[in-house]
Parts: C-alpha cells; sequence; structure tokens
C-alpha cells in the first residue's frame, strides 16, 4: 500500500504567491572530476545561475503534505505518520529526504510545496540534487530544524542513495549547497576539504551542449560502476588493508595487483588514477590561468571515461569531437554520470552563437536531435528567503 495520493491542482494555500519560505536551489557543473567522488577522490564542480525554485508554506493540516510540480503540471499528497514506500518516479527525491529528515528526529507538521524550474532534467546538471537539497533546506527554515549545511547536503545524499536508488556520490550535493559565488570547488571527497579557486576564464566562458539523450541503462550501468571499483578494492585490500578505497591506490600497486582483477576493474581504476591527477593539474592551471592546458586535461578526462570508464556514447563523442579543430575550444568532455546529458566545453565567448549554430546543424544532420545550449555561469549555492 502506497503511502501517496495524485493531486492534479497546485495547492490552495498558497493563493497563488503567498508563502513562507522561498529556496532557489542551483543546479551544479562539474570542471573535471568525474565518477571520482564515490571513489573518495577529486571533483572540481560549481552551482550554476540556473535554478530550481521551491516555495513553502504550512497548511495546518493532520500532517498531511502536499507537493506539486509546475515541471509536470501535477503533484502528490502524503502522510507524514504512514510508512514511506517507494514510488514511481520523482515523488521518491521527495519521500526519500521527507523521510530523512523524520529519521533524524526533526519534527515536521503538514506542509505545502511548489516546485518550478530551470534546470533541464536527466541532463548531468542535477536536477535532482537541487530538488533534493531544495526541499530539505525548505523543510529546514520552514520548521526551524537547526540543520547545518553540511548535514542538509548529506541527508539529501542519502535520500538519493537509499531512497531512491542511486548510489551517487557527494558532489552533486555538496556543490548544490555550499559554492560560493565566482568559485569553483576544488573538493577532496575523502574528507569534505573544499579549497575555493576563483573562476576567473578570462575571455572563455562555459557552454553547455545537452545532447537531449538518456540512455537507459544510466542508472544500472552508474551503480555498476561503483561496485566494480568496490570490488577492485575488496579484493586488494586482502593483501593491503590499508586500501580503503581507489582513491588510495597508486600506478605500481594497481599494476602488481593486474592479473587479480577483472580487466574491466583495472581499467575502471586505472581510469580513476588518472582522472585525479587531472583533477589536481586542472586546480594549478586554473590558478595560473593556463586555459589552454586546463582545457585539455578536460580532453582527457573525456577520454577515460568513453575508453577505460565506459560512460560515455555516441552523442556524447560526437559532440567532443566535432569541438577538436576549433581552435576557439580549450577543452570539451562528457559531464555528470554519462550515457547521454551535456558535454562542458570551455569556448572562447565571441565565438559561441557562431558554434552553437554550426554545431547544431551538424548534430541534427548526424542524429536527427535537436542539440541545446546553455550558457552557465558559476554561481553560489543554496538561497533561501524567508517571508
Ligand atoms: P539529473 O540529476 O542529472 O538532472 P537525474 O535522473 O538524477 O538527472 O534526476 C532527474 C529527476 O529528478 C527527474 O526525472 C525527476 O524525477 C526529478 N526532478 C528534477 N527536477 C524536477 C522538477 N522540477 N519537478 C519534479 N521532479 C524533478
Ligand atoms: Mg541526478
Amino acid at each position: 500500500m502506497t503511502n501517496i495520493r495524485a493531486i492534479s491542482t497546485k495547492p490552495s494555500v498558497f493563493k497563488d504567491t503567498g508563502y513562507a519560505v522561498r529556496v532557489e536551489s542551483p543546479g551544479r557543473i562539474n570542471l573535471i572530476g568525474e565518477h571520482t567522488d564515490y571513489n573518495e577522490g577529486f571533483v572540481m564542480p560549481t552551482a550554476i545561475d540556473k535554478r530550481i525554485i521551491l516555495r513553502f508554506q504550512k497548511n495546518e493540516t493532520d500532517n498531511y503534505c502536499r507537493v506539486y510540480s509546475e515541471t509536470f503540471g501535477k503533484g502528490f499528497e502524503f502522510h507524514l505518520d504512514k510508512a514511506f514506500t517507494k514510488a514511481e518516479g520523482w515523488e521518491n527525491y521527495i519521500l526519500g529526504v521527507v523521510k530523512e529528515l523524520q529519521d533524524n528526529g526533526a519534527k515536521l507538521e503538514g506542509f505545502d510545496c511548489i516546485i518550478e524550474s530551470k534546470l533541464p532534467l536527466g541532463a548531468g546538471i542535477s536536477s535532482s540534487a537541487a530538488l533534493e537539497c531544495g526541499l530539505a533546506s525548505g523543510l529546514n527554515a520552514l520548521f526551524d530544524l537547526g540543520l547545518e549545511d553540511l548535514e542538509i547536503v548529506k541527508l539529501s545524499q542519502k535520500a538519493e542513495n537509499d531512497f531512491v536508488g542511486s548510489n551517487c556520490g557527494i558532489m552533486d550535493q555538496y556543490s548544490s549547497v555550499m559554492s560560493k559565488p565566482d568559485h569553483i570547488i576544488l573538493l577532496d571527497c575523502r574528507d569534505l576539504k573544499a579549497e575555493f579557486i576563483p573562476a576567473d576564464f578570462r575571455n572563455c566562458k562555459l557552454l553547455l551542449l545537452n545532447t537531449n539523450v538518456s540512455h537507459s541503462i544510466a542508472d544500472s550501468d552508474y551503480n555498476s560502476r561503483r561496485a566494480e571499483c568496490e570490488a577492485a578494492v575488496e579484493i586488494i585490500q586482502k593483501e593491503l588493508p590499508e586500501i580503503r578505497s581507489v582513491r588510495d591506490l597508486n600506478f605500481e600497486i594497481l599494476d602488481q595487483f593486474k592479473d587479480k582483477l577483472k580487466a574491466k576493474m583495472y581499467e575502471r581504476c586505472l581510469y580513476v588514477l588518472k582522472e585525479n591527477e587531472r583533477v589536481l593539474k586542472a586546480a594549478e592551471t586554473l590558478k595560473s590561468g593556463s586555459l589552454k592546458e586546463f582545457g585539455e586535461l578536460m580532453y582527457g578526462s573525456h577520454e577515460g571515461l568513453q575508453h577505460n570508464y565506459e560512460v560515455s556514447c555516441k552523442e556524447l563523442d560526437f559532440l567532443v569531437d566535432y569541438s577538436r579543430d576549433k581552435d576557439f575550444i580549450y577543452g570539451s568532455r562528457m559531464m555528470g554520470g554519462g550515457f547521454g546529458g551535456c558535454t562542458i566545453n570551455l569556448i572562447e565567448e565571441d565565438k559561441i552563437d557562431e558554434y552553437i549554430d554550426e554545431v547544431s546543424a551538424a548534430y541534427f544532420a548526424k542524429f536527427n536531435i535537436k542539440l541545446d545550449a546553455i550558457i552557465v555561469q558559476p554561481d553560489e549555492g543554496t538561497k533561501i528567503f524567508k517571508e
């Protein structure tokens, strides 16, 4: 028996504009460091200037909650005291966060929430983390729960892992909440130590090209990549107990164990080790302003994701390859979990419009799919407004 009931109209308590709390919860980009977060490695994300807006109001009911997504034109109602069973789709992000809050002892009451969004879904910009963290932040403010930012980050990730069933790392939630304006985060996903590097891209901008494909294997393959890495660590740990994650390996150790690992496991670990190296180099090149070198590292990341980690797809590869002979594009790679979604491109600003036209036409000619282009700006994390 499920604890949710569909609703087709917006909760009336808002009377269109009224709200007690409003949250602007950003999507994120990741410049480099893909599939490294759950291996306790390094990433370079930041929140962006595209957000999900969530409005909240207490509804004075007996613990009924109503959540309505303008994006989908529908909503659902659930009761705080009834058991939460897994639903079909987006409801799980909501239920998962509310369950985590309640499991952590938060005293919630009936509330209404309306969601609007400027973030494409499933494009690798992490609309899911924006939704989870936005909901957790809003309820934190509405009910004065006193949660710290990092608690919001962790419980949102746990909701996605345990309730939604996607074994994502910490990067998406961390960057959606903790980003600072005009900075890129260099995050060590082991101890969550963060360095904020000024996002000075000089004459360049960050351009996302959305393939508008999302291959259905994405969720299961994401989880299986993680499982392969963890299985490799388990094998190595038997002889080297100090190895706690792929992060602790180095190339010599990995080669020592090559025969004991399945070929795919070896490839996955090799990619993660090289990617961690690339991220640390990328941070240095960003600090020194060597954008061309930074771009080369982005291409290196894509090649690893394509050949060693095997999470790219023909549409992403096409876009990255298309950029290669353009001297006004310094770097390009797939971004996010893979199997679809966006590429991120470091491109000279004055060439952007022309390039979007050209690459869109080429993409359409090849795949018969419309390409979407989004210019993004690094931005601060969650913004919360109380009436
Ligand atoms: P990504 O996080 O890269 O956008 P995911 O597949 O992880 O891709 O998350 C997308 C899912 O998040 C959507 O399919 C939907 O379930 C949920 N979601 C995101 N934005 C909204 C929204 N505005 N309203 C309702 N659900 C949303
Ligand atoms: Mg997601």
